[in-house]
């Protein structure tokens, strides 16, 4: 098994300013971003999505302030994934790889914090994101973020599938089961990502949902998160058949454990324990 281990982290806090129920929690308000990081036996650490990094920490103005007041981000340095690693024993050196469903500020900011990585990602959402074409565009996606020129790998669909669905199943100099499974919609390149470890598919969906009751049958969203993914979504459409496939997926088969990159509870249930 070329994974032998897998890490839950989370790589940000976000704490919206909105009442908890809204969210379907209780309390205050509080949103994960859930990353991965991979022990492999020939590809040395694999990182899937980076949270905010250590620049972010460091100068907040690279990312918009309407987008720190609406969601409330707590930028701290021992949240990056780089702290946690370290803290782990690792060093940056040893992240190999990184796999991003996709380039929002709120995924793509620590890699800047592995600049030594192969960074791999569907061609679309790389070409959105450096087109930089929109006002939109320009805020979600913040070039700053890799202006240390990332070592890119992009990936189209071409006729490979998983579960009968078109999916990369594989990387460029990745040994490992990690594969992208393209989700368009809430933007245009967006992918979950998968991870075979331990006879089990790991589904990394990403923000293709924000609550898991999206992937349940029958699908129930709190009304906070809904309006919210209607907000940042790219393509309704889209946005719509990736959810249906990722919930008839899980209905489908008992092998998958599915999460989404923002959900605490998804987050705490997979934190816990490490295996
Ligand atoms: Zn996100």
């Amino acid at each position: 098994m070329s994974v032998l281990r897998v890490h839950h982290l989370n790589g940000a806090t976000l704490c919206p300013r909105v009442p908890a129920r809204l969210l379907g929690q209780q309390g205050s308000a509080r949103l994960v971003c859930h990353c991965l990081v991979l022990e492999t036996a020939r590809d040395g650490l694999i990182v899937v999505d980076t949270g905010f990094g250590t620049a972010d920490v460091e100068e907040p103005g690279r990312l918009p302030g309407g987008f720190r007041a609406l969601t409330g981000a707590r930028l701290r340095r021992e949240e990056t994934l780089l702290a946690q690693l370290e803290s782990l024993g690792h060093r940056a050196a040893d992240v190999r790889h990184v796999v991003v469903t996709h380039l929002d500020l709120d995924h793509a900011g620590g890699l800047g914090d592995f600049p030594r990585a192969a960074v791999h990602l569907h061609e679309r959402e790389l070409q959105v994101a450096t087109a930089q074409a929109t006002v939109r565009d320009r805020l979600r996606y913040r070039a700053v973020q890799w202006a240390h020129g990332p070592d890119w790998h992009t990936y189209a669909e071409t006729g490979d599938t998983w579960r009968g669905l078109p999916a990369i199943r594989k990387l460029r100099g990745v040994d490992a089961e990690v594969a992208l499974l393209p989700m368009h919609g809430h933007s245009r390149g967006h992918s979950a990502v998968l991870v075979g470890h331990a006879g089990q598919w790991l589904v990394h969906a990403g923000d293709a949902y924000f609550h898991r009751g999206a992937v349940s049958e029958p699908p129930v969203v709190p009304l906070g998160l809904r309006l919210f993914e209607a907000q940042v979504r790219d393509d309704k459409r889209a946005w719509r058949a990736s959810v249906t496939a990722l919930r008839e997926l899980r209905a489908a088969h008992r092998d998958l454990a599915m999460f989404c990159a923002h959900d605490p509870a998804e987050f705490e249930a997979m934190a816990q324990p490490a295996n």
